[in-house]
């Protein structure tokens, strides 16, 4: 049996999880190729024309797995952890998929709702494992198998904090803008060929995340926004980077209202210099490109000149 995971949204957090699990029960696990034009393309044509950017993206990795495999894994993710809310497009993924994209392999939709606790987390594996397994043993010990290496997966991340003396920027935002290299034009590298280092929410130990997601004087309803936002607090207070770079996706709603209460936060709490990089299937490389060096000038102009230069690019 072979399932495919397109290689986008969640994919780029929790694709050791998943692909161990699947492979624990058998399955031959295809994951979409690297998002290159033809899938950007295709994802762009087959989307309603208000969706953002990952989720056209998404569908293109949909089509690059339609004729290869016998299911495709597309969760019905309503909310990851207690008490808190993911997009809502998350939740209506399964369904814009099918009205989307015609003559689709099945789609393992099961839904994923922690939202009152993870009490029925045996109930969705189970709901998940069945197109595979009919032992729920069998796939509970795949799950467990999964879990231990999606969390040594998260410790090698902590442990890959780049070389101390080198000057630091903090890429934000969510892991398919940061991680997805075609999608960004590659932003980490560009920062890193002028000997900066970049550092990522994944990074940080979620111990510390949370902790400081907790000054936040504020009700904090989405657990994208914990992450941003107790990150924000850390690297305020702890002084360990020398610029953040927040990668935003064209219509995000909740960028829009994530980026701007960190940008707040940084200017009133803080001398780090800021930037708001919002891309979008237009996007030039040429415009990133000077925005991004404009951002490295000003740091290394700082270093030299102290507070003679603005912080907000
Ligand atoms: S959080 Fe923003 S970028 Fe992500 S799926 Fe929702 S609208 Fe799109």
């Amino acid at each position: 049996m072979k399932i495919g995971i397109p290689r986008a949204l969640l994919f780029h957090e929790y694709a050791p999880l998943w692909t161990t699990f699947f492979e624990e029960l058998g399955a031959q696990v295809i994951i979409s190729e690297n998002t290159n034009k033809k899938i950007l393309n295709e994802g762009v044509q087959n989307t309603v024309d208000d969706a953002c950017l990952p989720v056209k993206l998404f569908h293109g990795h949909v089509l690059n797995l339609k004729d290869k495999v016998d299911y495709i894994f597309i969760p019905r993710i309503m909310s990851l952890f207690k008490g808190e809310h993911i997009c809502p497009k998350f939740c209506g993924l399964p369904e814009m998929i099918k009205n989307s994209i015609k003559d689709l392999p099945e789609i393992i939709n099961t839904e994923i709702n922690f939202i009152k606790s993870k009490d029925n987390l045996n109930e969705t594996i189970y709901e998940i494992g069945k197109y595979f397994s009919t032992d729920f043993n069998t796939i509970s010990r795949a799950y467990d198998i999964a879990y231990l290496k999606f969390e040594e997966y998260k410790k090698n991340m902590l442990n890959n904090i780049p070389n101390k003396n080198n000057k630091k920027i903090m890429l934000m935002g969510h892991t398919y803008n940061l991680y997805d290299t075609y999608v960004n034009m590659n932003t980490i590298n560009k920062i890193n060929l002028n000997e900066i280092d970049v550092l990522t929410p994944q990074m940080i130990d979620d111990i510390y995340i949370n902790e400081y997601a907790k000054k936040y004087k504020g009700k904090i309803f989405w657990t994208f926004a914990r992450k941003l936002i107790g990150t924000t607090l850390y690297l305020i207070e702890n002084k360990i980077v020398n610029g953040i770079i927040y990668v935003s996706s064209f219509g995000c709603g909740i960028d829009s209202v994530v980026a701007d209460t960190i940008e707040r936060y940084i200017k009133r709490e803080s001398d780090i210099p800021f930037m708001l990089l919002t891309l979008d299937e237009h996007t030039g490389e040429g415009g990133l490109n000077t925005r991004i060096e404009a951002f490295i000038d000003m740091i290394k102009w700082r270093d030299k000149n102290e507070s003679n230069v603005p912080t907000h690019g």
